[in-house]
């Protein structure tokens, strides 16, 4: 994500603060205990701890395993209505007589588990279901969910307006955080990565876009098209991401790779210049820190009024016409965040301090101003102020995209780590990371051992200082 705007979109928010979220957040435990009493039992061995993510305690559910979404989309602008099936094929890691999916969209009308009518539940974002007869640890399963209605985007006093958003003429949806919830069934788990098929019809003469590469070309019947697309990398759900509307789009190439970009032709954007950079962008990202992730790239320019760009796996969102420093950023996280994925929220800064310093190196390699002037400018920074008053790894749910604690502390970090460890080994680092997590998740402790195991260098005190205190560092190098 790209915050200059959506900071200032979060600070006017801020005066619509309640006290309500501490009694959410209580409900929110309650809830969760629920599943595991009703669930008891260990995910196993060797899997990620079966535990909900501390600032989204309701989110997800680790009694299985999510490998594939098939998104069927029927959508009509005119009235917003939303025709869906959301067939899911999983795993189980321990015994289900129960489970629960993330879900806070239309009404649902039917739901089936392998084939067999399945008894279902909803409680606030809880949709509980019920399958005909258990299913056993390791089986695989599908679970189909029908609904039906109008989808809405979720309006969190501290994060913005996110999810399904219904456009003047279509509708498009973006989840950071936990917005997949508001348009499809989800195991809203950011370890729980799947494929995806979206399968998107509209109104014929619109366009459907979605992340990944399109199956074949739209099809239409009568006076409704139908675009399939598919992400075949494993994909977290908050980067998960639907356009439909009227778009002008570029079908191009960045060597192999196809680049598809698209722009709402009743905004001023200019396609060719998005089109332009997020090429150049992607040969950077393959020259600087490794192969690129993903089948496809490309960006979508739409208008929507949510104050800021999001990396939407493969191909970002952007809000209105980008500058470049932004679609390097967007560029960057499809290594940084898209493929390398923390493993909790606190940890985002791995997403946005590693994007924000890509722009500064980015800017530093064309004649700008280098990296280290750009944190010579915030070091100077009095320790007394707001800018150092949380940590950058944990800065809290509700401070979540904070750009200082979380982007530019986050790029100082980084930068700190290069001067003491060198050039060489920084360099180093940012390919092994890339690469040795790929389609994965990793958190902070991961970096700190990674950036030891290349420099040698004891880098503790470093990340200790710079990561894990609510305060200015003492010296740069932490
Ligand atoms: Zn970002």
């Amino acid at each position: 994500m790209t915050t200059w705007k959506r900071i200032r979109h979060h600070l006017t928010r801020k005066t619509r603060r309640t006290t309500g979220r501490h009694g959410a957040a209580a409900l929110g435990l309650a809830c969760v205990m629920v599943v595991f009493t009703a669930a008891p039992g260990s995910a196993g061995s060797g899997g990620p701890p079966a535990a909900p993510d501390p600032y989204f305690p309701l989110a997800g559910n680790q009694g299985y395993d999510v490998d594939h979404y098939d998104l069927d989309l029927d959508f009509t602008p005119a009235t917003d209505l939303l025709v869906a099936r959301a067939a899911i094929k999983a795993e189980a890691r321990r015994d289900l007589t129960r489970f629960t999916l993330d879900f806070s969209g239309p009404a649902v009308e039917r739901v089936v588990v392998d084939g067999r009518s399945a008894a279902f539940s909803r409680d606030g974002q809880e949709l509980t279901i019920v399958p005909a007869g258990k299913i056993r640890a390791g089986r695989d399963f599908t679970v189909t969910v029908w609904y039906r209605g109008t989808a809405a985007p979720i309006d969190d006093p501290a994060l913005g307006v996110y999810g399904w958003i219904n456009t003047d003429d279509g509708a498009v949806a973006l989840n950071e955080p936990d917005g997949a919830r508001s348009w499809y069934p989800v195991n809203d788990d950011v370890r729980d990565k799947a494929t995806y098929t979206f399968r998107i019809t509209a109104p014929a003469g619109l366009t459907a876009l979605a992340n990944g590469e399109p199956q074949g070309k739209p099809r239409t019947v009568g006076d409704r098209t139908t675009a399939v697309w598919s992400m075949r990398k494993p994909m977290s759900s908050y980067l998960s991401m639907v356009a439909i509307g009227r778009f002008t789009v570029t079908d191009g190439r960045v060597g192999r790779l196809p680049n598809i970009t698209a722009y709402d032709p009743a905004g001023d954007g200019d396609d060719a210049a998005l089109h332009r950079t997020t090429a150049d962008a992607v040969r950077w990202g393959q020259e600087r820190i490794g192969r690129y992730p993903f089948d496809s790239t490309g960006g979508i320019i739409d208008r929507i009024d949510v104050g800021y760009a999001l990396e939407t796996q493969a191909r970002p969102v952007y809000d209105g016409e980008p500058d470049e420093a932004t679609i390097v950023h967007e560029i960057a996280h499809q290594w940084y965040g898209n493929s390398v994925t923390p493993k909790t929220w606190a940890d985002l800064w791995l997403n946005e301090g590693f994007a924000t310093y890509a722009e500064w190196l980015w800017q530093e390699e064309r004649g700008g101003p280098t990296a280290q002037s750009v944190f010579d400018q915030l070091w100077a920074t009095p320790a007394n102020d707001d800018f150092w008053h949380l940590k950058t790894a944990d800065p809290g749910r509700d401070e979540l995209f904070n750009y200082n604690a979380v982007y530019l502390r986050g790029a100082m970090a980084l930068h700190a780590l290069r001067t003491t460890i060198g050039d060489r080994d920084f360099f180093t680092l940012l390919k092994v990371w890339a690469d040795k997590y790929r389609y994965d998740n990793a958190d902070t402790r991961d970096l700190m051992n990674l950036a030891r195991a290349i420099s040698h260098d004891n880098v503790k005190p470093l990340f200790d200082a710079w990561l894990y205190t609510a305060a200015k560092p003492a010296t740069p190098q932490g």
